[in-house]
């Protein structure tokens, strides 16, 4: 039996596990914490995203447990609707799935366990010889143990990118985005988005309760660091222009600042290839994209399908890894480049250049298309 090694246990690195054991691989995670605190809010699964955990024998679950709905509506800060938006259901799958990121992270990990993924927590990678013909690994915690192959899902501040492919910085994109949970209004029958002058606001459906809320704002291209005691005020100065009644019902349950989560947005794309000898990368250790197409973890997942379905297929590395990144980089590259642009021109309208939403729309519309297509 083949021994995999999966460097990470985020929602790339438990599909991973799932996929590889669908290949009767025998996998270990290690992941750097010592439990899964599961950072984040909540998460817009599109129906690619779907039928890759569909693959992994997830789907039907996430769906269970999350909020699948099919367009989402346009509004001006007012609440005036201007129109839907959504890509087409792909194979029966709804065109979006919310979801609490923390229950996606269970279910891919209730599903993980099952299939018989072990776990090493609270360590990782402190040395690594990385052969032809293996790999040797010497774990923080000192101990040590053979590989026939490593993925490393860790991350966009990936340390194993460092030590295998080299030095990629991720980018700051001058944007970020702060999020909130909140009680699902009664009337807020899908997800919904508000187009401000200078941020834009989402409510995106997570369970039949509970909705989350997301804000883009320019934070300014120093990248400033906000206390937790700055967080409330300055969320709620952002949300002051948007006075559409769904939106203010919300504003009133921001009391929490441990429960706001701010994050300024970075981007990354590493060149081809994303492999050496039996190290393979996938998910935003090699592509992160900032979350204006709302789609870096349907790329972690469907990476860890195809990488999967190539390891099926033969038992010479450089073929599966090379056909692996043939059928991944430049579909991944697409969707960080739009991404970017979008934010690109989203911080630009914040410092006074033209824009059309209707321009930016277009450029997301073309990009998400080419995710319908079959990975
Ligand atoms: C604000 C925001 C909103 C987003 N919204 C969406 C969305 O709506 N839809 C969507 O599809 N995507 C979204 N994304 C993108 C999505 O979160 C990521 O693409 C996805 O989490 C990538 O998964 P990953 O497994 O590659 O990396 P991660 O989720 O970052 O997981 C990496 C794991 O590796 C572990 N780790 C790190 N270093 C080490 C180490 N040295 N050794 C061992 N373990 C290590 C970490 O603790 C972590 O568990 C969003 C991203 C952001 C920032």
């Amino acid at each position: 039996m083949k021994r995999a090694l999966i460097v990470g246990g985020g929602i790339g690195g438990q599909a991973a596990g799932i996929a590889l054991r669908q290949q009767n691989i025998d996998v270990l995670i290690t992941e750097i914490q010592p439990s899964f605190d599961v950072y984040g809010v909540g998460i817009i699964q599109q129906a690619n995203a779907l039928r890759a955990l569909e693959e992994l024998g997830v789907a039907q679950e996430a769906m269970r447990r999350g909020s699948p709905y099919n367009y989402v509506k346009m509004c001006t800060p007012s609440g005036e609707y201007i129109t839907d938006v959504g890509t087409p259901p792909i194979d029966g799958f709804p065109s979006h799935n919310g979801i609490s990121r923390r229950i996606l992270h269970e279910i891919l990990l209730e599903k993980a366990l099952e299939m018989g993924v072990k776990y090493k927590m609270g360590a990782s990678v402190q040395n690594i010889d990385n052969r032809k013909d293996g790999v040797s690994i010497t774990f923080t915690d000192q101990t040590e143990s053979d590989f026939d192959f490593v993925i490393a899902a860790d991350g966009v501040f990936s340390v194993m990118r460092t030590m295998i492919l080299g030095n990629y910085t991720p980018k700051y994109v001058g944007l970020s985005v702060w999020r909130y949970a909140f009680k699902r209004p009664k009337d807020l029958e899908t997800g919904y988005m508000y187009m401000g002058k200078d941020t834009k606001v989402g409510l995106i459906p997570m369970t039949d309760d509970t909705i989350y809320m997301f804000l883009v704002s320019a934070e300014g291209a120093d990248n400033p660091f906000i206390p937790l005691d700055e967080l409330i005020p300055k969320f709620k100065k952002h949300l002051e222009p948007y006075t559409d009644e769904k939106v203010r019902s919300c504003i009133d349950q921001i009391t929490d600042p441990n429960l706001v989560n701010y994050r300024p947005l970075e981007t990354l794309m590493t060149p081809a290839p994303w492999y050496k000898n039996r190290v393979v990368f996938l998910g935003d250790a090699v592509h992160a994209t900032i979350p204006q197409l709302g789609s870096g973890a349907a790329l972690a997942i469907e990476d860890a399908v195809v990488l999967g379905k190539e390891l099926g297929k033969s038992d010479n590395y450089e073929a599966i890894f090379s056909n692996y990144m043939e059928r991944r980089h430049s579909r991944c590259k697409t969707i960080v480049d739009a991404s970017s642009l979008v934010g690109q021109m989203e911080y630009e309208k914040s410092i006074g250049v033209d824009h059309s939403d209707a321009e930016i729309g277009k450029i997301m519309h073309e990009a998400l298309s080419q995710l319908q297509q079959p990975i």
